[in-house]
Parts: C-alpha cells; sequence; structure tokens
C-alpha cells in the first residue's frame, strides 16, 4: 500500500496546472513529458515553471527521456532562479498510478517528484504525485494543492518577471 508522505505538499499555481492539461489534451492519445522547476514553499515545494520534453519517442505507452535536453532545461532554469522539483508526464486512457517503469526511474532518483497526469477521452483530466524519499524508502504518494496566482505572488514575492509563468 502506498503511504502518504506527511507533511509534505505539492502546490501548483492554477496557471500551471491549465498550461499541463492543454498540452496532456493536445497530445491525447500520446504520452506527454516534461520537467517541473520551481522553489520551496510552505512544507514543500512550488512548481512555478514546466517545461515539455520535445526529444521523446511517441509511443503511447512509453516515453523515453532525452538526458541532455533534460539537463539543458534544468540549466536554463536554475538561471532564471527555479529548482529543479520533478517530472510530469501523462497517462493516456489509464489513472495517475505509476507504472513499473515509472518506479524504475524513480528508484534511480530518489527525491525527485513525479506528477501524473491522466487523460481520458471523454477529456476528464485526474493528476497525482508521487515521489521516493530514498532509494531504501517506499513509494509515497504527495497531496496536491492548487494556488492561486495571488497567493503565489504574495507567499513568494514573485515580481512581475515571473507572473507569465503563474
Ligand atoms: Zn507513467
Amino acid at each position: 500500500m502506498l503511504k502518504c508522505m506527511n507533511k509534505f505538499n505539492l502546490y501548483i499555481t492554477k496557471g500551471i496546472v491549465k498550461q499541463i492539461e492543454d498540452e496532456v489534451i493536445k497530445s491525447y492519445p500520446y504520452e506527454v513529458c516534461g520537467v517541473m522547476m520551481g522553489r520551496s514553499f510552505n512544507d514543500g515545494f512550488i512548481v512555478l515553471k514546466v517545461q515539455q520534453m520535445e526529444g521523446l519517442s511517441r509511443h503511447k505507452w512509453a516515453f523515453e527521456i532525452n538526458i541532455r535536453e533534460w539537463m539543458t532545461i534544468i540549466r536554463e532554469g536554475r538561471r532564471e532562479g527555479y529548482r529543479y522539483i520533478g517530472l510530469y508526464h501523462s497517462h493516456p486512457d489509464a489513472q495517475p498510478i505509476p507504472s513499473n517503469a515509472d518506479i524504475h526511474r524513480m528508484l534511480e532518483c530518489p527525491g525527485e517528484i513525479w506528477l501524473i497526469v491522466s487523460i481520458f477521452r471523454e477529456g476528464k483530466v485526474k493528476m497525482a504525485a508521487y515521489t521516493m524519499p530514498s532509494a531504501s524508502s517506499a513509494l509515497a504518494r504527495i497531496p496536491i494543492e492548487i494556488v492561486g496566482r495571488e497567493i503565489a505572488k504574495s507567499e513568494l514575492g514573485i515580481n512581475n518577471d515571473f507572473t507569465s509563468f503563474i
């Protein structure tokens, strides 16, 4: 059974949720995958920037990460003041539960947070987040909290340069 991680949340701004949903819907029935970046926020992380990865093989059930592209995105994000949080990807017509391939990669990168976004034919979207806190720990589910632009702005002191990402 999955344990829920206590006192740790993944915060996502409404604008980012909309951006991810748009990508996932547009690519259906194929998977999309991308990088989540942001900052420490309250008792977790807040996602302030997402970048879809292009260099993928477009199979319905599997995505392949282009490591070079992944590193470039992280480097660019750091220059903009963001830290790497983890990856998001879609599960077309499947529940937001990590597959064996997902768990394999999570074991390789403990601490990385994974957001899985399910998309169903009728356009319904469902999200869930997970992490493997360390290589020896069990998979844990992380509660997701969607926050408005105003909260992110006041709590983080985000200036106008950042508002395009919110
Ligand atoms: Zn998956």
